[in-house]
């Protein structure tokens, strides 16, 4: 556990003059999301988004799947050192509720929306299994190319109780049918579907994945700086004129209704008796400790 603190999970590259290339890097947890992970990743789109000689930036994942989702294994804080936040929300020791609250509103909803409005064109190359929370890391990228491998679903609502991930963009990366299709049943959707369906722009094989996205940010890079910031910020504003963050912020109260629920009937956050039995036993133990270390 002691190594996820000190081992980096994010690592910086520049590839090509003018791009820039984020890698997650904690395979030994198939990518999953905690909080050590989230800033790391957000140091590197600030140093990507300040540095004048980068255009484009490239989001890729080491190993054979691009994210799990998120870090359900509570081996690390539930909040950032507070230099490290971005938003002004605080109080994640909070009772009840509250602390909780202030971890979906800041890791989860507000950190997402802010990589998504980063004004430099992100392009994402994902491969292998792409769980719920790692669709949110994938959804901030402006284009996404996915590897013949790659595999989606969102299983917070079919294996969880909870109504879809906090960053709830499945009907604009869908379309409204099969968004529902998506979350009522939690099922995979293949690469090529994904590409039908317009959440994904090209599909290549797996050991082309990251020459193809390299070779996309350069020919974007190849266009002005401050053109691409203007054309994604157009794109953008068009997206959001559509409603999406009015709806983003209705189904973040629902989703936080779905939390509540499970907390009244299951005692978690999240209903654990369908999890698997070993994860169960560790989330029950995690919480027992965490109660007893309350006030440290
Ligand atoms: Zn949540």
């Amino acid at each position: 556990m002691a190594e996820a603190a000190d081992r980096p999970q994010v690592r910086y590259e520049t590839p090509a003059p003018k791009v820039a290339r984020i890698v997650l890097d904690r395979t030994d947890k198939r990518n999953a999301q905690g909080t050590v992970m989230t800033y790391q990743l957000d140091a590197a789109m600030r140093r990507a988004c300040q540095d004048d000689d980068i255009s484009v930036i490239i989001l890729a994942a080491e190993g054979d799947h691009f994210s799990a989702g998120h870090d359900l294994s509570m081996s690390e804080p539930i909040a950032a050192p507070e230099g490290d936040r971005v938003t002004l929300w605080g109080q994640y020791q909070g009772p009840g509720w509250e602390g909780m609250y202030a971890r979906e509103r800041e890791v989860y909803l507000e950190i997402t929306e802010r990589w998504r409005n980063a004004p430099k064109p992100v392009v994402a190359a994902v491969q292998g299994a792409v769980i719920s929370g790692g669709l949110m890391l994938m959804w901030m990228a402006d284009i996404i190319i996915a590897a013949e491998d790659a595999r989606f679903r969102d299983n917070t609502g079919s294996d969880m109780g909870v109504p879809g991930v906090e960053f709830f963009n499945h009907p604009f990366e869908l379309g409204v049918r099969r968004a529902k299709q998506f979350l009522f049943t939690g099922g995979w959707l293949s690469a090529h579907a994904a590409a039908a369906a317009g959440m994904v722009n090209e599909v290549v094989p797996r050991d082309q994945l990251q020459t193809r996205a390299l070779a996309l940010a350069e020919e974007i890079a190849r266009t002005d700086r401050f053109t691409l910031k203007l054309i994604k910020e157009s794109i953008n504003a068009a997206q959001d004129a559509m409603g999406r963050q009015e709806a983003m912020k209705a189904a973040f109260a629902n989703h936080q209704i779905g939390h509540l629920q499970n907390m009244l009937v299951h005692g978690f956050p999240i209903d654990i008796t369908r999890l698997p039995e070993s994860v169960r036993k560790h989330l029950e133990a995690a919480v027992a400790a965490r109660k007893a270390g309350d006030g440290e």
